[in-house]
This record gives C-alpha cells, sequence and structure tokens, in this order.
C-alpha cells in the first residue's frame, strides 16, 4: 500500500514536473516570437525612416519641420545646403541653423497666422539667393498648435533667366532700332527735298539700302537662333568632308578675305569627314572664316585645320593672325549680342549673333565650342564634331 502510494507520489511529481517545463518552454518561445515581432518592427520602422528620409532627400525644394517649442525636428537635404548647416541641427532653433531673423520672424508669425505663402526671401550670400517661402502651421489634436513646416524654393535660376530674356528683348529692339531709325532718317532727309538733288538721292538711297540689309541679317540671324534654341531646326547629318566644306566657304567668302588682304589657308587633311548637317557645318565655318577675315590682322593669315579625336569625333580650328580677344571677354564671346568692341562690329556689319549660332548649331549635333587667345597672337576657335 505505501509502495502503491509512493508510486503515485512519483508519478504526480514527474507530471507536475513536465508541466512546469512544458510552462517554461512555452513563455520562452512566446517571449522570443515577442523579440522576433518586435525586431521585425524595428526594422519596418527604419526602413520606413529610410524611405522618408530618401524621400525628402530627393527634393529640389528645401524643408524644415518645427515643434510647437519651435525646436527643429526634421529637415532634408536641399534646405541644409542652401543655408549651410549640418543635420545635427535637429533640436536647435530655427535661428540657430538658419541665422536669418526674417525666417525666424516668419515662424513666429504661424502663431497667429495659419499660413504664409509665396514669401520672397533674399539671402545675401555668397552666392546671393533669391528664395520662395511657404509657411505652415502645424495643428496637433484639439487644434492645438504642433509646431510649423517650412518649404523653400529656390527662384535664383528662374530669376536669371528672366533677367537674361529681358536682356535679350533690349538687345535686340536696340540692334533693330539703330538700323531702322538710320532709314527713316534718310526717308524724312529725302522727303524734305533732298531728293532733288542727285548726290545726296544716290547717298542716302545707299544708307537705306545698306541698312535695309542689315535688318534682314539681324532678322535672319535671330530666327535661325531661335530654332536652333528650341530644337525646331531640323539636323540631317550625313558624312561631310571637311576640307571640301572648308574650301566651299573660302569660295563664298573670297572677296571679302581680298578686301582685307586676308590669307585664306586651308590646311585640314584630306580623308577627314564629319557627320553633320551640310548647311550647318557651312553656317559654322563660314561664322568662324568671316569674323577671321572681321577681327583678324588685315595683311594677315586665317588657318583651317582639323584633326580627329579619341571617342568618334573630330576637332576643327579656325585660327587667325589678328589682335586676338582680351582675357576678360574669352569667357563671353558665344554670348549673343556680346561685342569685344560695338563699334567694330557694327562697321563691319556684325550681328552679334554669329558666334552665339556657332555654338548652337555645334551643341545641336553633340560637340563642344571653345576658344583660345593670347592678346596680340590672333584668337583660335575649335569645334567638336562627330566623325562620320
Ligand atoms: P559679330 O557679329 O559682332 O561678329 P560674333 O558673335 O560673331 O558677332 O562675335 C562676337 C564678338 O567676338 C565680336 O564682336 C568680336 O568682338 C569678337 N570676335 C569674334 N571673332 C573674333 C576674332 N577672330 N578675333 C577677335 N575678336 C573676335
Amino acid at each position: 500500500m505505501t509502495a502503491f502510494f509512493a508510486l503515485l507520489a512519483a508519478v504526480a511529481l514527474i507530471a507536475w514536473w513536465r508541466l512546469r517545463l512544458q510552462a517554461r518552454e512555452e513563455a520562452a518561445q512566446h517571449a522570443r516570437e515577442l523579440a522576433e515581432l518586435r525586431e521585425r518592427q524595428r526594422l519596418e520602422l527604419e526602413h520606413h525612416e529610410h524611405r522618408l528620409e530618401t524621400l525628402l532627400d530627393s527634393m529640389i525644394e528645401g524643408l524644415v519641420v518645427l515643434d510647437a517649442h519651435g525646436r527643429i525636428t526634421l529637415t532634408n537635404r536641399a534646405a541644409e545646403t542652401l543655408f549651410g548647416f549640418s543635420r545635427q541641427m535637429v533640436g536647435g532653433t530655427l535661428l540657430e541653423a538658419i541665422r536669418h531673423h526674417e525666417v525666424a520672424a516668419l515662424a513666429a508669425r504661424l502663431e497667429t497666422e495659419p499660413a504664409i505663402l509665396d514669401h520672397e526671401l533674399r539671402l545675401e550670400g555668397p552666392p546671393p539667393r533669391i528664395l520662395q517661402v511657404n509657411a505652415v502651421a502645424l495643428r496637433g489634436a484639439a487644434d492645438v498648435g504642433a509646431g510649423a513646416m517650412l518649404v523653400f524654393h529656390d527662384l535664383t535660376r528662374v530669376r536669371e533667366l528672366e533677367g537674361a530674356r529681358q536682356e535679350f528683348v533690349a538687345n535686340v529692339s536696340h540692334e533693330l532700332r539703330t538700323p531702322l531709325s538710320l532709314i527713316k532718317s534718310a526717308a524724312e532727309t529725302l522727303l524734305d527735298g533732298a531728293k532733288a538733288d542727285p548726290a545726296a538721292l544716290d547717298r542716302l538711297l545707299q544708307i537705306i539700302d545698306r541698312h535695309a540689309d542689315r535688318l534682314t541679317l539681324l532678322i535672319d540671324d535671330l530666327l535661325l537662333l531661335a530654332k536652333l534654341d528650341s530644337g525646331r531646326i531640323e539636323l540631317r547629318p550625313e558624312p561631310s568632308p571637311l576640307r571640301a566644306a572648308t574650301q566651299e566657304v573660302f569660295g563664298d567668302l573670297a572677296k571679302r578675305a581680298q578686301g582685307r588682304e586676308v590669307r585664306l589657308e586651308n590646311a585640314i587633311p584630306a580623308g577627314l569627314v564629319a557627320q553633320a548637317d551640310p548647311d550647318r557645318l557651312r553656317q559654322v565655318l563660314s561664322n568662324l572664316v568671316d569674323n577671321g577675315i572681321k577681327y583678324g590682322r588685315s595683311g594677315g593669315v586665317l588657318t583651317v585645320s582639323a584633326r580627329p579625336l579619341d571617342g568618334g569625333k573630330v576637332e576643327v580650328c579656325v585660327r587667325d593672325d589678328g589682335p586676338g580677344i582680351p582675357a576678360e571677354s574669352l569667357g563671353r564671346v558665344f554670348e549673343r549680342f556680346y561685342r569685344v568692341d560695338k563699334a567694330r562690329s557694327r562697321e563691319q556689319g556684325g550681328t552679334g549673333l554669329g558666334l552665339a549660332i556657332v555654338k548652337h548649331a555645334v551643341q545641336a549635333h553633340g560637340g563642344e565650342v571653345r576658344v583660345e587667345s593670347e592678346p596680340g597672337q590672333g584668337a583660335a576657335f575649335f569645334f567638336t564634331l562627330p566623325a562620320a
């Protein structure tokens, strides 16, 4: 009997022990699952945060989010670059990070106004910038202030382009007005009685004719440039032998070269062929050779040479031995209407658009232009084109 109870107690003990073990295992399993869940959630959160950060950093606009106490809780790369602060400024105030009282004042205004839109802000720089700021107050539960969000849009480039467009329109008007007013005053002089004098009649009609030609040239150049600029001109690239193209241009400009006693030398090796639209190639060569004749040395030499380049390209060089271009103008000669010597250019019948056309026509082929010049040592204009 005693043995029976002892056996019963042992079985019960073993059963209890097993249950305890099982409970422990289940608790451990539960803890493991919980830890895994937490880890998964942590990774997911990290992943979301990373995606949000990537998204915000890919924005062009600068973003700064403030909490209810005016401390920065979130920024993006654009904002950091615009104001030159680092992400460590998170936790600091707007004034500490941006050091701009106008921005801090804007954020302060959001305590009484729900939003401030299209506010324009000038940063002194360097470089100086114009920013458009949109600022909104963030509202939490029960409409309690929960901070603010400021978005900065950099308008500097847009304003620069607007300025360039206005300058271009002003330049065009000026360029058109000059020959027009000369034509008008010649016509008025004729109407006032000068037509009775055969010598005056001849001289004034020549003025009208010359300036009407200049207007036509200017309008043609403007239209061509506008077409090149907008990509509206259709290029028909074909294998174009460079030596022959240059020879053709020399033929067209032979009279002008003779007039200034400039010797034209074609140093392009036969067999060098570019893949280019023949009309545009002729235009590029013609503008550069014409400039070399106009601005080069009277009695000098103008040489056109070319060589193959690595990467399936050819480079053409138009070089004169004239006075050259001052260093401070080298970076600007390809700009529309930029002239080193305005009077000289006008006297030579220049429109101020020749090199801008060269640049756009070459770039439309995927090529590049550049100029080298040492004052007194002539000027060398280079352009590249794809080789055929
Ligand atoms: P333009 O109609 O005045 O010739 P371009 O655009 O062809 O206009 O040239 C711009 C300016 O660059 C010219 O006015 C001139 O001052 C300068 N330039 C161009 N080519 C030469 C050159 N070969 N030597 C010296 N100056 C040059």
